[in-house]
């Protein structure tokens, strides 16, 4: 743990203070009477590339910057490749993202217009990523990587600060988890503000690898399945140096939904709090639906919810709006 400190977080938040946006934390006035607790959401929908993922970026480019390094490259074509391309287009950096050749042309035009490059490798996910490995090794780009890089950690820390800052009496948080980047960094800064705070992280059932690695105890490899929460799916690197023993550290609990349930969290948040959300943000909407929320943590004061990303497939949404 002591890898991380308060100061980073600061550091952090100092780097990325006017490129990410101090996003509202806004009382539920519905979620609340549900839970018969305040609920707060953390709205992180509102960053310009629509995830909280611009916060590490920012951080982890600015840093890079002050080193003198101008080339990055990512294999990410989700969340993490967006916010990549935008970091390194306001610092004035070269972002390269590599994809397989099976991404669809809608993500492809995403990273572009961000102006970042493209780089078409392979016929997998895994080739994409060989590929980015070896621009780093052959071709001075420094690989920035999704979550398990302890400035991305920092950045996204930054949200702990936020949320302890406007609501002090904070009892638990609850975060969506995957790689861990999230929930690490917010549960790290949350503690070290009040060590008290409960932290809740929230899976996805299809392919849950952080959870099936705290289970086994180290990292360990689950078969990657569609998902609602497609944001969440993914690996933790079975040579995870950082994410896994922070998660393993600060979570108090760590609750797995079904597909039904991550859906309704998503069609509560568009009817109730007129939010279009991606499924890895509702998790924490539909685990307080769902009753899945240990009651004693809710009694004791304040819950936020972290609201992750807004980035849903728009025809996804409108179906599951109107299969509601
Ligand atoms: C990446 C992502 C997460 C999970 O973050 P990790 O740091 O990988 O745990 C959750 N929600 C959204 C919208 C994301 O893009």
């Amino acid at each position: 743990m002591p890898v991380l400190s308060l100061a980073d977080v600061y550091r952090a938040r100092r780097r990325i203070d006017g490129r990410v946006t101090h996003t509202p934390l806004l009382a539920s006035a519905t979620l609340s009477r549900i839970a018969g607790t305040d609920v707060y959401l953390k709205l992180e929908t509102t960053q310009p590339t629509g995830s909280f993922k611009l916060r590490g970026a920012t951080n982890a480019l600015a840093e890079l910057a002050e080193r003198g390094i101008r080339k990055v490259v990512t294999a990410s074509t989700g969340n993490h490749g967006r916010a990549i391309a935008y970091a390194a287009r306001a610092l004035g950096m070269e972002a390269a993202v590599c994809m397989s050749a099976l991404v669809p042309k809608n993500k492809v035009d995403a990273v572009t217009a961000l102006g970042a490059r493209v780089v078409v490798a392979g016929k997998s996910q895994d080739e994409a990523q060989a590929e980015a490995l070896r621009l780093a090794g052959e071709e001075g780009f420094v690989f920035v990587a999704p979550f398990d890089n302890l400035n991305v950690i920092a950045g996204q820390a930054t949200i702990g600060l936020e949320i302890m800052e406007a609501l002090p009496d904070t009892a638990s948080i609850v975060v969506p988890l995957s790689g861990g980047g999230l929930f690490s960094g917010v549960a790290f800064a949350a503690k070290r503000v009040n060590a008290n705070v409960a932290m809740i992280g929230v899976s996805m059932e299809r392919g849950a690898a952080m959870h099936a690695s705290l289970a086994a105890g180290r990292p360990v490899l689950v078969d990657e399945v569609e998902t609602l929460a497609d944001s969440l799916g993914g690996g933790i690197g079975l040579d995870n140096e950082h994410t896994f023993a922070l998660t393993q550290e600060l979570a108090d609990s760590v609750v797995l939904l079904d597909e039904v349930s991550i859906g309704r969290g998503i069609v509560h948040a568009y009817q109730e709090e007129r939010l279009v959300i991606e499924g890895a943000a509702a998790v924490g909407i539909a685990a307080l639906l769902d009753g899945r929320i240990d009651r004693v943590v809710l009694k004791n004061g304040p819950v936020v919810l972290v609201v992750s990303g807004a980035n849903i497939d728009i025809g996804l949404h409108r179906r599951l709006i109107q299969e509601a």
